[in-house]
């Protein structure tokens, strides 16, 4: 199915409105809440009109934040990179990778992202980080971290994810910003309960971190977590950053992964 590309403003600004009210709720401040345009299986020029979209609802909102996209893919992101360029070089778009990042393509993925919001082992981010030392350039990260320890799902086990941000925080090549997270598979009937407590899960790592003030950890504040199905829970755990694609692009014509 094709995205409906003259409706995209339209349905980011709703996602816009879900994030805020969510917000109030849970009395905290929208503007903590930033959204992040998961643009997995969109052309180039379906993700651009979703850049513009969010750069046009942020200068209406006075804000001046760049506005973030993320890939799953090194291939994809790659191929859209050109696509972003000008806006990255502007400061205007953060280009992200969030899904898998095995170790061979870390040229691949240095060439096009802004930061890569999947570190899920210290090897992977010692490889990062001694290219980006020799290119004199410092990435951002963050730990991925899997919450509901689903098979399918990649990130460290919770009980490891501090001691991996400790030591990630420590490379010089790299800046930790914070922790990212997939939630539990919303069954049917929905269980909330279970999706909220691996988002606090994260927020508890994430805090942990923050507390032991080891070297490099002040950065890591962000919690990336929430996307179209559950973002609303995510807000109320603390998300920093929801990554929302369905909600914003319409249905993909493949299956999520
Ligand atoms: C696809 C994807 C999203 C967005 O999912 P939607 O349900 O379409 O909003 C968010 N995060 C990751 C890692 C994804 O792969």
């Amino acid at each position: 199915m094709p995205s409906d590309r003259p409706g995209i403003p339209a349905r980011l600004a709703a996602v816009h409105d879900r994030v805020a009210d969510a917000a109030r709720a849970a009395g905290r401040d929208p503007r903590e809440v930033r959204v992040l345009l998961a643009t997995k299986t969109q052309d180039a020029e379906t993700t651009l009109a979703g850049v513009r979209a969010a750069l046009d609802l942020a200068s209406a909102a006075g804000d001046d934040r760049p506005v973030l996209v993320g890939e799953n893919r090194v291939q994809e992101l790659v191929a859209k990179a050109p696509a972003l360029a000008d806006l990255v070089a502007a400061g205007r778009v953060e280009a992200h990778l969030i899904g898998h990042l095995q170790k061979n393509k870390v040229n691949q993925v240095l060439g096009a992202a802004t930061a890569v919001d999947s570190i899920d082992s210290l090897a992977l981010a010692r490889a990062l980080s001694s290219r980006c030392e020799r290119d004199g350039r410092t990435l951002d990260v963050l730990v991925q971290v899997n919450v509901s320890g689903e098979e399918s799902k990649s990130g460290v086990a919770p009980d490891g994810a501090a001691a991996l941000a400790v030591d990630v925080a420590t490379l010089p090549g790299l800046r930790l910003t914070g922790f990212m997270t997939i939630g539990a598979r919303l069954g049917e009937p929905r269980d909330e309960s279970l999706v909220r407590a691996g988002f606090a899960r994260l927020r508890a790592v994430r805090d942990a971190v923050l507390a032991s003030a080891a070297p490099g950890t002040s950065d890591a504040r962000e919690l990336s977590m929430g996307m179209t199905g559950d973002l609303e829970l995510a807000v109320a755990e603390g998300a920093t950053v929801v990554r929302v694609g369905t909600a914003v692009f319409g249905a993909r014509p493949t299956p999520a992964r």
